[in-house]
């Protein structure tokens, strides 16, 4: 299949609009900007169009997707006896890297949900893809566009190196600015539940939300619980490298890598720092990729897949990992990182 790929700008942007809709409304598949990760587009109630987004990712057919509304009209034909915390959740963060999980109304189809008989939802915060989910008149589904197990993409090329061939359309619109999928909650169960974190934070959610929980598969990752969310339990953001985590306070973590360094010197390392340690790696023959400072979270979080995917572009053998503690943005970062290492975590002893 051609791609055709599409860089929009002010002059070709209706034109690329109404071509992506056309697309859209064959049953087509076109690659969308979010200010999350690009999403992987089709009309989310043509159950075929759906199948073929499984399909071009390599997807599980068990792992739910996310359907993206332009409008609460378009939102309340998808879901039933939605609970009235939505509204007050929608009005603070939407459009935006919220997802929400309510109870399915009978026009969804199966596809959709992989069975279950709750779907996700989530209004994204980028221009083009509104108008172009508006122009469809349709959710468009939008799992992230990269091919299944992989990180996830942050820019046009990202998708191109992944899917080109496979869809009809991308339309690339710059980098990401959260760099992370979007926060899931869900909302058809008594207590509130976070499935996912993401830049709409615990603490965030909870000022609105008292009895907020946790899903404990993100804070405990024992290989006996099964998290809540059928995506979670997936390998996800391999890099082509084997990648090892270091947590504990930050003199022990960088001494800890540069010893694991130390005892490596025959492989190719790459080192995922923070700008306030890179200067420590000057003399260690390592390939270190800056991911911002330790102040900024939500820098590291908008560079992590970016640099994941830049090591698998240069070919290492080892990536060494610095870790964040797990509040606010730092949840969402570790909770990749964790993924991307297979959960090989080497501790330090002190917080
Ligand atoms: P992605 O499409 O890559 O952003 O991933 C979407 C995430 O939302 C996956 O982890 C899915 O398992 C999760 N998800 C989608 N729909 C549901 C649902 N109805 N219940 C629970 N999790 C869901
Ligand atoms: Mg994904």
């Amino acid at each position: 299949m051609h791609t055709e790929y599409i860089e929009i700008n002010e002059i070709n942007f209706d034109e690329t609009v109404n071509k992506a809709s056309e697309l859209i409304r064959e049953g087509k598949l076109v690659v969308f900007p979010t200010e999350t990760v690009y999403g992987l587009g089709a009309d989310g109630l043509n159950g075929q169009a759906v199948r073929n987004v499984y399909a071009a990712k390599g997807r599980p057919l068990d792992n739910p997707v996310i359907l993206h509304v332009s409008s609460i009209e378009m939102l309340d034909r998808l879901v039933v006896d939605r609970p009235e915390i939505s509204d007050l959740l929608i009005e603070k963060f939407w459009p935006g890297p919220l997802t929400m999980i309510f109870k399915k109304s009978n026009i969804i189809p199966k596809e959709i949900t992989a069975g279950l008989d709750t779907v996700a939802v989530r209004m994204p915060n980028r221009k083009f893809t509104l108008s172009l989910i508006k122009a469809s008149d349709t959710p468009l589904a939008g799992p992230s566009a990269n091919t299944s197990g992989k990180s996830s993409p942050t820019s046009g090329e990202h998708c191109r190196h992944d899917l080109d061939g496979k869809v009809d359309m991308i339309v690339s619109d710059g980098d990401t600015e959260v760099g992370l999928e979007s926060t899931v909650i869900d909302l058809s169960v008594k207590n509130p539940m976070i499935l996912r974190p993401g830049a709409v934070t615990f603490e965030m959610l909870r000022a609105y939300i008292p009895n907020l929980e946790i899903d404990s598969t993100i804070l405990e990752s024992s290989s006996d619980l099964i998290p809540k969310s059928p995506g979670q339990k997936y390998k996800h953001y391999a890099p082509d490298a084997e990648a090892l985590l270091f947590t504990g306070g930050n003199e022990e973590i960088v001494r800890n890598m540069k010893e694991y360094i130390a005892k490596n010197r025959t492989k190719k390392i790459g080192v995922l720092s923070t700008t306030e340690n890179v200067s420590e790696f000057d003399r260690e023959n390592v390939l270190v990729l800056d991911m911002g400072s330790r102040d900024n979270l939500n820098e590291v979080a908008h560079r992590l897949f970016g640099s994941l995917r830049e090591f698998d572009r240069i070919g290492v053998d080892l990536i060494l990992c610095e870790g964040f503690e797990e509040n606010e943005m730092g949840l969402a970062v570790m909770n990749r990182l964790k993924k991307a290492c297979s959960n090989k975590i080497i501790k330090g002893e002190n917080k």
